[in-house]
């Protein structure tokens, strides 16, 4: 028999509809820019929800809200759900909003049943953390947890040269130092797929294990640039040729090593000239594994490629990589916790790692941490068509709130 949800799925479904309405495109989709005055009328309306669930509501210095029942042992870390509101130019509804949303439902199904917990509950609500306005994305999570710090995220500007700090005086979201989170005995949050792979699988809840490593890098190739007519084919050192094949030898690298995806996503063609061969060309390069030893392995390889197709065509060519993000396991304390609830309501689960960013990935680097995942329709996101249906919405939902009360205790 398997266990039941307080969640109140109709309640819930409402105020995801409710929400989406902050921002709404005339095509259904969601433009809630972080530090807009959508942002701001979204940030409004979740207050005012909380208080009224019973919340204290607090921000901090980086506009995160937090709302706080008391538990029990007043002392002890608190158990923090919450995801984002802000979306990208052309959003989704449910992509951030579904985590934060679904963790006030928590607060309201518990507080309706009289369920007080023994730690303390939050719901949160990050800051920018789609990145589409301010560069970097989780820049807020990011400072709290100790990743940037407080001046950069306060001196990022937007395309208009307004700063983060600016739109958070301007919108009144600027709070208190003090306010941070600063403890948790764990973090979760449910979040939207954005991918297929729960569709595909038929599953209804996927088990976050972590999230996945990136490195980016620079493919330079170094050829000499000729008259397209009078050159033979034989005397070409072709450089756009040999991007090429590194492009081909970069996709058959990620069917060689095990859960490597790799992208060449960028190409900048010198001279860029119709009737002149190609003298130089930088690549860029997008990695993703599970460990860093994976990620290694693949960078090993693409070096290697690099020098086959270098001695092959006769050009030069220097791979360097710019950017990295280890990969971060999710805490076994929230992982198992999340797979004994959505097991105890009888949910078909599928394990699985995320690929995109998510503010739980830094936040796991101060806490134990974990998410959900509810499945992506066709695996859109980023998208105004993004669509979750409401029983995976309420699902997602309902091991939230289990999975909030094993960690939590009941008092
Ligand atoms: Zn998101």
């Amino acid at each position: 028999m398997p266990e039941t949800t307080l969640v109140n799925g109709e309640r819930l479904w409402d105020t995801v509809i409710a929400m989406a309405a902050v921002g709404r495109t005339p095509s259904g989709g969601v433009r809630r820019l972080a530090l807009s005055d959508e942002d701001r009328d979204a940030r409004n309306l979740l207050t005012r929800w909380l208080r009224d669930a019973g919340c204290a509501v607090r921000v901090d210095d980086l506009g995160n809200i937090y709302g706080r029942v008391a538990g029990e042992d007043p002392e002890a870390a608190p158990v923090v759900c919450g995801s984002h509101l802000d979306t990208v130019p052309t959003g989704g509804r449910f992509d951030g909003a579904l985590g934060v949303l679904a963790a006030l439902e928590t607060v309201r199904a518990l507080a309706d049943a009289r369920v007080q917990t023994r730690r303390p509950l939050e719901v949160v609500c990050w800051t920018n953390e789609e990145g589409a306005r301010f560069a970097p994305a989780m820049l807020a999570s990011g400072v709290v947890c100790g990743q940037l710090t407080l001046e950069q995220a306060y001196a990022a500007r937007d395309l208009e040269g307004r700063t983060f700090e600016e739109e958070l005086r301007r919108i009144g979201y600027r709070g208190s130092p003090e306010h941070r989170m600063r403890s948790a005995a764990a973090y979760v949050e449910l979040h939207v797929e954005q991918g297929p792979i729960l569709e595909r699988a038929g599953a209804q809840i996927g088990i976050v294990e972590g999230v996945e490593g990136i490195a980016w890098g620079w493919v330079e190739v170094t050829g000499q640039a000729a008259h397209a007519g009078p050159t033979p084919l034989a005397d070409r050192h072709d450089a756009l040729v040999a991007a090429s094949r590194i492009v081909l030898g970069l996709r058959a690298l990620a069917a060689e090593l095990p859960e490597v995806r790799t992208t060449a996503g960028r190409c900048e063609v010198t001279p860029n000239t119709v009737n002149v061969v190609p003298g130089g060309v930088r690549l860029s390069t997008d990695l993703r594994a599970r460990s860093g030893e994976v990620l290694d392995a693949a960078a090993r390889r693409l070096a290697a490629l690099c020098e086959t197709v270098a001695q092959r065509d006769g050009v030069h060519i220097r791979a360097s990589e710019f950017w990295r993000s280890p990969p971060t396991p999710f805490d076994p304390l929230v992982v198992d916790a999340v797979a004994e609830t959505a097991r105890g309501l009888g949910y078909s689960t599928q394990r699985l790692w995320a690929g995109a960013g998510h503010d739980a990935k830094y936040v796991a680097d101060r806490h134990p941490a974990g998410m959900i995942f509810v499945p992506s329709a066709g695996g859109l996101s980023h998208n105004e068509a993004e669509w979750t249906p409401k029983d995976d919405c309420v699902r997602g939902a309902a091991v939230l709130l289990g999975t909030a009360l094993r960690l939590a205790g009941i008092a």
